[in-house]
């Protein structure tokens, strides 16, 4: 047999890749015994940013950069959980066991990184939530090279593409004089939008629900000031006809049907839009272009799907000869 053969066709057979493995917990790295944004709690978690489906509550020691982890704090203020944080700058590697972890900007929301994953000489990058489009509410991304890129697909679609956010805002500017009710996540898209409309709508009175108020507080000692808006004040919404509200998506739910004011909610989709005012199509999420981009600085020999619909991005890639594997 000619071994040297056998190791090039070893090298590029897509089992060799197998550092991370799908269970019923989540994504587990058996060579560093940890799992990536774990569904369960577990013993070692690398939490990618503190979104609840990927930072869950109760977990022994998390690997996470100072932002997730105040975040992750205000979510879960009575917690009695013996939780360890172990935090990580960008850029920084460190180990687990055997695996060399670094973390980079993801560019979704403050905080969030994708994790470079380095064993036996192979490079794995898993994305986490990312976005390419521009956001001044937190660190840019910083996209690196692997050998096998593990990415989410929530947009995964060709006829998935975000417009610019900054022309989206604007149009709240066209409609008549009312208020405005916009429903957003409150960790990461309440804080964008904030800082959209502050920029965007400048004669517009900036309005936050208390819910979300304790987030935007810990931006700003994270150094991302969203600018000079106000707690909710029901006198001056009363008053007023051009106030933007800002709400979780509960609050958004029970009030959007009121013709006093306009609603809308900042989301890339569609659904979201049955009864809204005007639609505010605004996502922190990559959509089809991005992913190319990504794959393209990635340049990795395999890809991995997880979270949405890998199938478009396996079809595609495939007629390039990049095999992609779906792990959703
Ligand atoms: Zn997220
Ligand atoms: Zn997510």
């Amino acid at each position: 047999m000619d071994l040297s053969q056998l190791s090039i066709f070893d090298t590029a057979n897509p089992l060799q890749y197998n550092l991370l493995t799908v269970t019923p917990s989540g994504i587990y790295c058996a060579a560093g015994e940890f799992y990536l944004d774990p569904k369960k709690p577990v013993a070692h978690a690398v939490v990618s940013h503190a979104h609840s489906d990927h930072a869950v509550k109760n977990n022994k020691n998390i690997y996470c950069t100072a932002p997730t982890k105040d975040l992750m704090n205000i979510r879960n203020p009575n917690k009695k959980s013996t939780e360890v944080f172990h935090v990580k700058e960008y850029g920084s590697p460190f180990y687990i066991n055997d695996v060399r972890i670094t973390l980079y900007p993801a560019g979704h929301m403050l905080g969030s990184a994708m994790v470079l994953m380095e064993y036996d000489g192979i490079k794995y990058l898993y994305t986490g939530d990312f976005k390419l489009q521009p956001d001044a509410s937190c660190e840019p991304i910083e996209i690196v090279s692997a050998d096998v890129l593990m990415t989410e697909t929530t947009f995964a679609n060709p006829r998935h593409i975000h417009p610019d956010a900054d022309l989206e805002i604007q149009k709240l500017n066209n409609l008549d004089a009312r208020n405005i009710l916009i429903g957003t996540y409150a960790i990461g898209k309440a804080q964008r939008i904030t800082h959209l409309a502050l920029k965007n709508c400048p004669d517009k009175i900036v309005m936050i629900h208390t819910s979300i108020i304790p987030f935007h507080h810990l931006y700003k000692a994270h150094n991302y000031d969203l600018g000079n808006w106000l707690p909710y004040s029901r006198n001056l919404f009363k008053l007023s006809d051009n106030c933007i509200y800002i709400v979780p998506p509960y609050i958004y739910h029970r009030y959007k049907d009121n013709s006093k004011f306009h609603s809308t909610f900042a989301t890339g989709w569609d659904w979201f839009y049955k009864s809204a005012s005007v639609r505010l199509h605004i996502s922190d999420h990559a959509d089809w272009q991005d992913l190319q981009v990504l794959v393209e600085k990635v340049s990795p020999k395999k890809i991995l799907t997880v979270h949405g619909d890998g199938r478009h991005l396996q079809y595609h890639y495939s007629m390039q000869g990049i095999d992609v594997g779906i792990l959703n």
